[in-house]
């Protein structure tokens, strides 16, 4: 029946019987337009307009459903033509389906381009989940009918589809439309739903996995052969009890017949098939009737019915007497990648860190939560490429380990805590130790990126003097008096604040004396960094280190004089975000976030996460290096705290840090190649038994000097923003004429001092 004669037939039939065929709704719409008709003109036979009117409703129906349809239509080509679009590649590789594990890789040192059996990266650590069982088994090892039991009873079309079984399919989506139990797939289907672990059960969201499922199922089908999918197919199937993560026919071999695959009868065989749709409640160890039945009932009928076995096969097979052992530790084999595995003890700092970011780039990507997106690391078969200088992480590894690079402070090591970073100026970590002692358990605690310690002095270069420098409020050589500022103490009186860190343990120790910025910055005076912070206002500071400087463990009540004048943080600083934001000194100025990892690539080989250029202009390119130079003069300078770290041929600029009390050393130094820092301290926090702050230097140079240090002199570059000038010491200025003292500073081009009179 054509367009036309359905129209006819559905008039005829409203005419003769009077009524129309959509109900009541239809009919107060259609008096409503006869009266308006009336307004117009009257028809002589009321039944003929009656009926005109019946035909142009339905039409108008009619052309409504038509055109929405091929609306509806044309959205869903175009909606699944952009799943045609995307990457749906699959790689059914051994080394990306077999075992799920997670390698985290370093750069080769000894990588030689040129020769093709050198690797560009090497493991340096594999992450499995050891929940899962999994054992690969190449398909030639599998036995025919063990094949044949799955195939016949998951999909006995797969030889001849390609990849999607439609009529199957279809039936499927319809399903899942109506919400009732999704099957149908068909075994490449089921086996890219295995490796993607996309599977969406309900809703709009289903739908489209069943699209995307098809489109990719195609593209397998296109690339690798029936055997390959089967080979990814058998072992990646899911076959646990729910109380044993089993992956695979091997696994699931071992560990409900205590048997190599190779060995499987064909009833074990069809049991295991049996349980393919629902193997926590059809397993043949806690649900061994049910299994039985579909064994039987389903998959040895099929595999006969099919011709695969033959009817003596068939006979004894439904006769045999399964034993199920359900021992989780037996295997039939040795794998050798899980016994390399089990040998590579627990992770180092650096991993942790590592694999505390991965799961963080992998939650965010992936939109899931940290417990999720964890099982994912764990389970998912990522290669995760390491920032890590493996030489570097060994010899500090070691270092940190010898007590005689602490011997200012001789105690044990369990004693004294320590942890040591060292970054490039992009923020890619390098090295890093969070503790003293032979590493033995995996995820520890880090006094690097864990423990939030007292900065004391370090907080000075990058909460008063950078952003003031950065402002203009004062050059190299400003002269500042050693003099207190009077701020409000707790009770709302003035106070006279604060006073300097001493090695004689005095206070109220005011000098009263000039010094220039400089000499500020490396004599570790408090009150110049106090002088700056009340022009800024601590408010100021404490914005500019945390947006600025990307510290993160700022308080509220950090918003004071103390907290960011002297570092007695609320809780103190990491460390690695210390380090981090010395960086800004030794890169003209810019902050990149730190990471431990370059990059990550999923399963697919599709890139999750890439460590990009990206970064924040903190301070000006000139502001970074005239801070550059202040502070190697806390190096250089007979009475610079951080003189005991002083190269021989590299340029070093750093900053001593001590805490109130005592109670925590810190070290900075930022030499061409790297920025790095060391801290000492108490777990409860007490007084280091010392008067000698500077050894800090000593114990970073101990550390870190052979690395540091170059063959050749090494040193930053000079930006052209800068200008080089002598300058008065009497008064700061640019050296004039009559000047008898003078000295070398540096400035910014946009901020030269005037010249000084001579008149002193
Ligand atoms: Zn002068």
């Amino acid at each position: 029946m054509d367009r036309k004669d359905r129209n006819d037939s559905r008039k005829k039939a409203s005419g003769a019987s009077g009524k129309k065929p959509d109900g009541k709704a239809g009919a107060v719409r259609s008096s409503a337009a006869v009266k308006k008709k009336k307004k117009k003109r009257r028809s002589d036979n009321p039944a003929v307009r009656i009926l005109k009117v019946f035909g142009t409703l339905v039409l108008s129906v009619f052309l409504i459903v038509i055109i929405t349809g091929c609306i509806f239509a044309t959205a869903l080509t175009i909606y699944i033509l952009n799943f045609a679009d995307t990457d749906i590649s699959i790689n059914l590789d051994r080394g990306v389906v077999s075992s799920n594990i997670t390698k985290f890789l370093y750069k080769n040192p000894d990588y030689d381009p040129d020769d093709e059996n050198s690797e560009e990266y090497l493991i340096y650590y594999a992450l499995k989940n050891r929940q899962k069982k999994v054992m690969w088994v190449d398909l030639s090892e599998i036995p025919q009918h063990t094949q044949d039991a799955f195939v016949y009873t998951e999909d006995e079309r797969f030889m001849a589809h390609d990849g999607v079984d439609f009529k199957r399919t279809f039936a499927a989506i319809v399903k899942t439309i109506l919400g009732t139990q999704e099957g149908g797939s068909t075994i490449t289907q089921q086996t890219i739903k295995n490796i993607t672990g996309d599977d969406a059960r309900s809703g709009a969201e289903s739908v489209e996995r069943k699209i995307r499922e098809i489109f990719r199922a195609f593209n397998v089908e296109k690339v690798y052969t029936k055997d390959d999918i089967l080979q990814a197919y058998l072992n990646i199937i899911p076959l646990g009890d729910g109380s044993q993560d089993i992956i695979g026919i091997q696994a699931a071999a071992n560990y409900y017949f205590g048997k190599d695959v190779t060995e499987l009868t064909i009833a074990e065989s069809a049991s295991l098939a049996a349980m393919t749709k629902s193997p926590a409640n059809t397993n043949p160890l806690t649900n061994p009737d049910r299994n039985k039945e579909r064994r039987n009932k389903y998959s040895l009928k099929q595999m006969y019915d099919n011709g695969r076995i033959s009817e003596d096969e068939y006979e004894a097979a439904l006769e045999e007497e399964l034993v199920v052992t359900g021992d989780p530790d037996f295997s039939s084999r040795q794998d050798i990648d899980e016994e390399d595995l089990d040998n590579q003890g627990p992770t180092s700092y650096f991993m942790d860190d590592a694999i505390d970011q991965a799961i963080d780039e992998i939650s965010e990507r992936r939109g899931i939560d940290y417990e999720e997106a964890r099982a994912e690391l764990y389970g998912g078969g990522y290669n995760v490429y390491l920032t890590v200088d493996i030489q570097m992480q060994e010899k500090i590894e070691k270092e940190m380990r010898d007590p005689t690079n602490f011997q200012s402070y001789p105690l044990a090591e369990d004693e004294l805590l320590s942890g040591f970073i060292a970054m490039d100026y992009e923020g890619n970590v390098k090295a890093t130790v969070g503790g003293r002692t032979e590493k033995t358990d995996s995820l520890g605690w880090s006094n690097v990126s864990d423990a939030q310690r007292s900065p004391g002095s370090c907080i000075k270069p990058i909460a008063s003097y950078a952003p003031a420098l950065e402002q203009d409020l004062m050059t190299y050589s400003t002269l500042f008096t050693d003099k207190p500022i009077t701020i409000k103490d707790d009770s709302g009186k003035d106070k006279k604040w604060p006073v300097n860190y001493s090695e004689t343990g005095s206070s109220e120790n005011w000098s009263y004396n000039q010094y220039t910025t400089w000499q500020m910055l490396a004599k570790s005076l408090n009150t110049a960094p106090a002088q700056l912070i009340q022009q800024m206002t601590p408010a100021y500071s404490y914005n500019f280190l945390k947006e600025k400087l990307d510290i993160s463990t700022l308080k509220e009540t950090d918003i004071d004089y103390s907290p960011v004048t002297v570092g007695g943080l609320t809780t103190g600083t990491k460390l690695e975000e210390l380090v981090g934001a010395y960086m800004i000194f030794g890169n003209g100025g810019k902050k990149y976030e730190i990471t431990y990892i370059s990059r990550i690539e999923d399963a697919e080989g599709n890139i999750i996460f890439e460590k990009n250029d990206g970064y924040k202009q903190a301070i000006s390119e000139s502001t970074a290096y005239v801070m550059n130079r202040m502070m190697r003069q806390a190096v250089n300078q007979e009475q610079g705290t951080a003189r005991y770290a002083r190269l021989n041929n590299t340029v070093l600029a750093a900053k001593t840090g001590t805490s109130s009390e005592w109670k925590d050393l810190s070290f900075v130094g930022c030499t061409p190649d790297y920025v790095s820092g060391v801290w000492i301290g108490f777990d409860q926090q007490e007084t280091i038994p010392t008067g000698e702050y500077q050894n800090i230097g000593a114990i970073w140079k101990n550390i870190f000097g052979d690395i540091a240090e170059t063959e050749e002199t090494k040193d930053f570059e000079m930006p052209d923003t800068v200008v080089e000038a002598r300058y008065c010491t009497k008064t700061g200025l640019l050296a004039g004429n009559n000047c008898g003292s003078t000295e070398v500073g540096y400035y910014k081009q946009t901020n030269v001092p005037g010249y000084c009179s001579g008149r002193h």
